[in-house]
């Protein structure tokens, strides 16, 4: 478990399953986004590649978000894993429909199986 906070924004990693899952809550703007930009790289490091995003706290999500979500799933899939949306607010559900990446990226409501995280 490891938290990250900037000024608007909390982000909670639960580490001890994999995909690990990335909790965030607040606001994602160009303040706060590359804060969540190093959460999700450091979790797709420990998680060989596959997190699972809970998007059901972020008030407000402008495009410097979305940057960070795109740049996410790239990155996972060069990794040979899957970034997967368990969970999103209103305000991120309209913008990812609006910038077409919900259907194009995402993999949404992803219910994958949890498997307990390697200590190696
Ligand atoms: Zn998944």
């Amino acid at each position: 478990m490891a938290a990250f906070t900037a000024q608007a924004l909390d982000i909670t990693i639960e580490g001890q399953v994999q995909p690990a899952t990335l909790a965030v809550a607040g606001e994602i703007d160009c303040v706060t986004a590359p804060q969540l930009q190093d959460a999700v790289m450091f979790a797709l490091q420990r998680g060989a590649g596959s997190i699972h995003l809970d998007l059901a706290k972020v008030t407000f999500m402008d495009t410097a978000g979305v940057h960070v979500l795109v740049a996410a799933v790239r990155r996972s899939r060069l990794m040979g894993g899957h970034l997967g949306l368990t969970s999103s607010s209103r305000p991120v559900r309209r913008l990812l429909s609006l910038t077409g990446v919900s259907t194009s990226y995402l993999q949404r409501n992803c219910t994958c199986e949890l498997v307990p995280a390697s200590t190696s």
